[in-house]
């Protein structure tokens, strides 16, 4: 037997009740299991769990695929499928990217309007993000087209800039709150992804570094191992190993192609309002406008997020 919660998260303002019971019909319909639905969960006016026993034993993965239709039919609500089991709320690692997720720009692109490149940067970045290119050679192309850009001075133009998520850092709160760690991995540049970690009060970062030379110019190269798919998956990994938390109780959240690996490699992946093909491909998506509603995907009440003394 498997056990699911099925969470729907309504965009607007409620989930009327007929939505609900709409979707809860075509769970049914549309599984081709033997299944039962044992309870339904208000999480709050815009939040439901349906709670889901299955007869045979199926992964979160194909549960998932085979409810695809129900999640795709339904514009202005995401329907996500959680194994319902101990680590679901428990989690204790959640890692993060940073650019178009824990924060709303893309800091290359930032930097690129400075160097005047600014729509052949956008224009790559797009496509990596959409994972129709390998991300390595994309940050390769995109960096190269910085080179000569006198980087130094703009440093703290470029911070002020940046704009945190909705909902990121009540999220955040929450999270360490019960005991979470939290990380950013980004396939962005360390001076920005260590300033949102100090913004956000997170556990650890890591990035790329941008070379600079004696004048202080991007030479239009990176230093170091470049932090792509793989590198995110393998430091998560790692990061599970060094604060002991079961790979289970981890959880990653972005939007990119790049982020994907870690999001198959952790106990579950969100993709965050992300790249159509990447929210296939990922175990759950969240097209919501606040970042706090991840919360009722873990099983959270309203009342639990934001009337705890
Ligand atoms: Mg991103």
């Amino acid at each position: 037997m498997s056990k699911f919660a099925v969470t729907c998260i309504a965009h607007g303002e409620s989930l009327p009740q007929k939505t609900i019971d709409q979707i809860a019909k075509e769970i049914i319909e549309t599984s081709k299991q033997e299944i039962s639905i044992k309870t339904v969960k208000k999480l709050s006016t815009r939040a439901t769990d349906i709670f889901v026993e299955v007869a045979s034993t199926v992964s979160q993965k194909d549960f998932k695929n085979e409810l695809t239709s129900v999640i795709e039919s339904h514009d202005n609500v995401d329907v996500i499928v959680s194994a319902n089991n101990e680590y679901r709320q428990a989690k204790k690692l959640f890692v993060f990217d940073m650019d178009s997720t824990l924060i709303y720009q893309e800091v290359i692109e930032l930097i690129a309007a400075y160097a005047g490149v600014e729509e052949q940067v956008h224009e790559i970045t797009e496509r990596a993000m959409n994972n129709e290119l390998d991300f390595k050679e994309s940050l390769r192309e995109r960096v190269k087209l910085l080179k000569g850009l006198q980087i130094d001075t703009l440093y703290d133009e470029i911070k002020q800039k940046l704009e945190i998520t909705k909902g990121v850092p009540e999220l955040c709160k929450f999270l360490h709150e019960k005991n979470c760690k939290l990380a950013v991995l980004s396939g962005g540049f360390i001076q920005f992804a260590s300033f949102i970690k100090d913004q956000l009060n997170l556990d650890f970062c890591k990035a790329n570094l941008l070379e600079v030379d004696a004048e202080g110019k991007l030479t239009g190269k990176t230093l170091g191992t470049t932090v792509d798919g793989q590198c995110k998956s393998e430091t998560l990994l790692e990061l599970c190993d060094n604060y002991k938390v079961p790979v289970e109780a981890s959880c990653m959240v972005g939007d990119g192609g790049n982020d994907l690996p870690a999001m198959a490699t952790a106990g579950f992946g969100i993709a965050w309002n992300a790249k159509p093909k990447v929210q296939k491909a990922a175990p759950c998506k969240l097209n919501s406008k606040s970042m706090t509603d991840i919360l009722y995907i873990l099983g959270y009440t309203d009342d639990e997020i934001y009337h705890r003394q």
